[in-house]
């Protein structure tokens, strides 16, 4: 049987055909044989004639053992020959072994109840649910297959306490079905958002794959970020504070009182200005406020979203993608972290459907992204926050009450702003030039306050070389504007770090013990970074420079870069 297959069982050796052939064969010789004695016996004194008769004997006796040999390659043929003419076997997957000894087996979405091939000793290790079996005409099983190494990959949307995995959410349209876990996954650790290998019944899960490590991109590890490190913006702030995370620390009071926590903000407002950073404090201290009253460690987990990255020129990839997004948030969200969703440049993927790129196609991530948003509505423990220096172009239905339903701006530093900021980088442990610290009688905090003011004073002077942009105003009123209206976060943490490399210069070149950083080194950092730093938009298209700037859209008509031959050209935007 080896040599014709493998998993039949041998079914009769000797066909009836063969054997009638064989006995008709058998008394044909034995009459020969008794003819041949007679012809000896009555062969006389006549020794050739006994001679011939004996002759012939052994003759018959080679004839015979060949015919032996004949008959048993002729049975091994009918074998092959019936097994080859035999029915196809039907595969279908074990289900259970029930107590009478048949056993529940699928075929599609049909069950049956089957017996088992009372001839065959079956491997019980191998007889396990969610493997193949061959089935006889008659349904019987007659042999275990190896498992297939194909099929279906489900992804997991969420994990039943029995055990047993429900399919996340497919395509629309897709049905969304529990699956059992087959006998090798049976302790499996199996987390939602993990893929499996269904097999071909589409009963079981057979191949356990975990979570793609791609899935994990967006998440990312953020800094201690108390919200003393986010300077200036007291009122965003306080606007967060109060509609995140108070209903977070308490729930029993706002369920009290009926109200449902915010589940997003959109931060807007001119580039450089803190909204990531804003957004990471976020994450930061809700995670640390949460632990703090709770007592257990809750740990915060930033999906970073970079709005015009995932917007993909493929269609439905970007909303494949934000389906991933929201699945991710869901699993961590369940582990008991504290997720945020940040999504940056939000109006390039949340556009308003009226004025998209795509204007010939249909924009379904918005309604999607909408969708999403409400499927976490329940989750106390998912926040949500766009930002974005065009709001404007954001679709509306985005930003309905229950979805983001608070707009926070994040304003240009104004000239105390500013000084927060400065604060923070013109830290204490930062050294102050020893003819500062003297001029104030070794008061390090008066010397280091002096510097604070002197950059401000530098930034706010309005001067012909500070004027870079005439506003025509739709009111008829120009307005002229001047670098402080182009200062950010950014760009005085940028000054700090320039007028630190002027001291750390002076520092190596005179190996003088008292140098530290001085007015000086500030305020050429200031002039440098307007100069070199290629802070303006190159053209003097309106929607650049509008980008940039913290004024209403609305309000303005034109507006007419001034330039300057001593500031050199007009460079694109890095550092603001
Ligand atoms: P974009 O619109 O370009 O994404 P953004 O508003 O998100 O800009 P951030 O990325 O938060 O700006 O700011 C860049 C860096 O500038 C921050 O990492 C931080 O170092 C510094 N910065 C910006 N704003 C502040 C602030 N208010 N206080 C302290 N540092 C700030």
């Amino acid at each position: 049987s080896q040599r014709f297959g493998g998993l039949v069982p041998i079914r009769g050796r000797n066909p009836a055909k063969i054997s009638v052939l064989n006995s008709m064969s058998e008394s044909r010789e034995s009459r020969i044989r008794q003819m041949l004695d007679k012809v000896a016996e009555n062969s006389g004194a006549d020794p050739k004639v006994a001679n011939l008769a004996r002759m012939a004997q052994s003759e018959l006796d080679a004839l015979a053992k060949e015919r032996v040999q004949e008959q048993a390659t002729l049975a091994e043929f009918a074998e092959a020959y019936e097994k080859l003419t035999a029915p196809a076997n039907r595969i279908a997957v074990f289900l259970a072994l029930e107590e009478n000894g048949q056993a529940l087996v699928a075929m599609g979405d049909t069950e049956y109840r089957v017996l088992l091939d009372p001839k065959q000793d079956f491997d019980q290790e191998l007889l396990v649910p969610g493997a193949r079996v061959l089935l006889n005409e008659a349904y019987a099983i007659v042999g275990v297959m190896p498992t297939h190494s194909g099929g279906v990959i489900a992804k997991i949307g969420d994990v039943l306490e029995d055990g047993r995995l429900r399919m996340g959410a497919g395509h629309e349209g897709e049905p969304v079905r529990i699956l059992e876990r087959s006998a090798q996954l049976a302790e499996t650790a199996i987390r939602a958002g993990d893929e499996v290998r269904v097999e071909p019944s589409g009963r079981f899960a057979v191949e356990h794959f975990g979570a793609k490590e791609t899935r994990d991109y967006f998440i990312e590890e953020i800094p201690e970020v108390p919200w003393t490190e986010v300077g200036g913006q007291a009122d965003a702030i306080k606007l967060i504070r109060d509609t995140i995370e108070k209903p977070l620390l308490h729930p029993e009071i706002y369920a009290k009182f009926d109200k449902k926590p915010v589940k997003g903000i959109l931060l807007y407002g001119p580039p450089g200005c803190g909204k990531t950073l804003i957004g990471k404090a976020t994450a930061y201290n809700l995670a640390k406020e949460v632990s703090e009253r709770t007592g257990k460690e809750v740990k915060e987990c930033f999906l970073n979203i970079s709005g015009p990255k995932i917007l993909n020129m493929w269609l439905g990839e970007t909303e494949r993608m934000v389906r991933e997004i929201f699945q991710v948030a869901r699993t961590k969200a369940k582990e008991g972290n504290l997720v945020v969703i940040f999504v940056d440049e939000a109006e390039s993927v949340l556009r308003t459907r009226s004025a998209g790129r795509f204007l010939n196609i249909s924009n379904t991530v918005v309604p999607q992204f909408c969708a999403e948003m409400d499927g976490v509505l329940g989750l106390e423990n998912v926040v949500v926050i766009l930002t974005s220096n065009r709001p404007d172009y954001i679709d509306p239905a985005v930003l309905r009450p229950e979805r983001i339903d608070r707009k926070v701006k994040v304003k240009r530093p104004d000239r105390a702003a500013a000084q927060q900021i400065l604060w923070i980088y013109v830290h204490d442990r930062l050294p102050v030039s020893q003819t500062l610290l003297d001029e104030f009688n070794g008061e390090e905090e008066c010397a280091r306050q002096a510097l604070v003011e002197g950059a401000v004073a530098h930034l706010w002077r309005e001067s012909r070389e500070t004027e870079f942009l005439r506003l025509h105003l739709k009111n008829g009123q120009t307005e002229t504007l001047y670098f402080r209206d182009l200062v950010s976060g950014a760009l005085l943490k940028s000054v700090v770090d320039r007028a630190k490399e002027h001291a750390i210069e002076r520092a190596i070149a005179s190996g003088d013990p008292g140098e530290g950083l001085t007015r000086e080194d500030l305020a050429e950092a200031i002039d440098a970074e307007f100069r070199e730093n290629e802070i303006f938009p190159k053209s003097d298209v309106m929607d650049d420079w509008l980008k940039l700037l913290d004024v209403e859209p609305e309000r303005v008509a034109a507006v007419k870069p001034i330039g300057d031959s001593e500031r050199g050209p007009m460079g694109k935007s890095t550092v603001i």
